[in-house]
């Protein structure tokens, strides 16, 4: 019988991320008791019934949180411990896994049971083959891609047990960073992803590159509707062979075969072409829209919903306009 554990951490301000909701309800799916365990800001006041709390746990750092993760599954006595798959997570529950002399999963999109055998799902070799796959080891540690399951509906525990953990640390937390624009454009948890191509930057029907509108229109559009920005990778190219860019675009944006595969609930790809190796990091994409001048373009192969045939400077305009409204 195993005994679960779901595994949590708070964000800035005690706030929990969705994907903790997210996996609290792929362990009741599961079926059976469930513990919950908490750690970092406010983490007493959350959802857990057992906790990790205190200034030195209220900052993402590898020491304080593997030793806040550890005391929670030691504790807990779990033999099944699920999280969900945030950079926090990522980065400490491999070490508390080896400390535990358990085995540890990441990027998993789904876990069952059937009877006593637990298998969870997950893509191997860059989303191309879906594979199962059960471990003997214990305590085994998940970690849940965000978006693979609903949220659950989740109330402040009864009672809580609030554990003491001493974790002297040489690593301090002075802030956060975000890559050369100073603006957090990548949005895991937007409905919406945005996605901007090569032709923003290329010379339009008057014969000229609008660079500076196309800039505007893109952040104008991102942050009014609180989307995620992604990017094709001919644009994010384009800084390293000296064209025209726009600054705020950076590798990390890059969505495809050789960027990262996002999972919103839309998508809209615009001045991009919609090859295979861009579009294959669409996957997870569920309502996939696009505008290009080109009815000929790779969105109209199958691989949209819908096709805007027009221009997206046009497009652009006209939404910004409607959203200020
Ligand atoms: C091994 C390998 C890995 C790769 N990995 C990736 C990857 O991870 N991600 C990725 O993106 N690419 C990847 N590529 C490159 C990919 O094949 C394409 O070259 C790239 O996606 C093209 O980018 P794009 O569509 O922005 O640019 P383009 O192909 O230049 O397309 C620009 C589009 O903009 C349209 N357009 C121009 N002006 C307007 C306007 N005003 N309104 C509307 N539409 C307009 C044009 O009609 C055109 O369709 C990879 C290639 C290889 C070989």
């Amino acid at each position: 019988m195993e005994n679960i554990l779901v595994l949590v951490h708070t964000n800035e301000g005690g706030i929990l991320p969705r994907a903790a909701l997210e996996t609290v309800a792929a362990a009741r799916a599961l079926g059976g008791e469930i513990t919950i365990a908490v750690f970092g800001e406010g983490a007493s006041a959350s959802i857990g019934s057992i906790a990790v709390d205190g200034d030195a746990f209220a900052v993402p750092r590898y020491s304080t949180d593997a030793a806040a993760a550890e005391a929670l599954v030691r504790h807990s006595g779990a033999t099944l411990v699920l999280a969900p798959n945030t950079s926090r997570m990522a980065r400490c529950l491999p070490g508390v896994a080896a400390r535990l002399n358990g085995a540890v999963d990441s990027h998993a999109v789904a876990v069952a049971r059937d009877g006593e055998a637990v298998t969870v799902t997950r893509w191997f070799y860059r989303q191309r083959i879906e594979g199962s796959l059960s471990r003997e080891a214990r305590p085994w540690f998940i970690l849940l891609e965000p978006g693979a399951c609903e949220p659950a509906e989740a109330a402040p525990a009864a009672a809580v047990e609030t554990l003491a953990v001493d974790a002297p640390s040489r690593t301090t937390h002075e802030g956060y960073v975000s890559p050369e624009t100073g603006e957090q454009t990548i949005r895991p948890d937007a409905r919406l992803l945005f996605v901007a191509g090569a032709g923003w930057t290329k010379k339009q029907p008057d014969g000229a590159i609008h660079t500076d509108e196309a800039a505007d229109l893109i952040l104008g559009f991102v942050r009014s509707a609180q989307s995620s920005l992604g990017s094709s990778k001919s644009l994010v190219d384009q800084s390293g062979e000296g064209q025209a860019v726009l600054p705020f675009l950076t590798h990390l944006h890059q969505v495809g075969q050789t960027g990262s595969t996002p999972r919103h609930r839309k998508g809209l790809a615009t001045c991009c072409h919609g090859e295979e190796p861009h579009v294959v990091g669409w996957r997870f994409i569920n309502d996939r829209r696009a505008v290009n001048l080109d009815p000929n373009c790779g969105w109209a192969r199958g691989k949209a919903d819908v096709l805007y045939v027009g221009d997206s400077f046009e497009v652009m305009r006209e939404l910004n306009r409607l959203l200020a409204e």
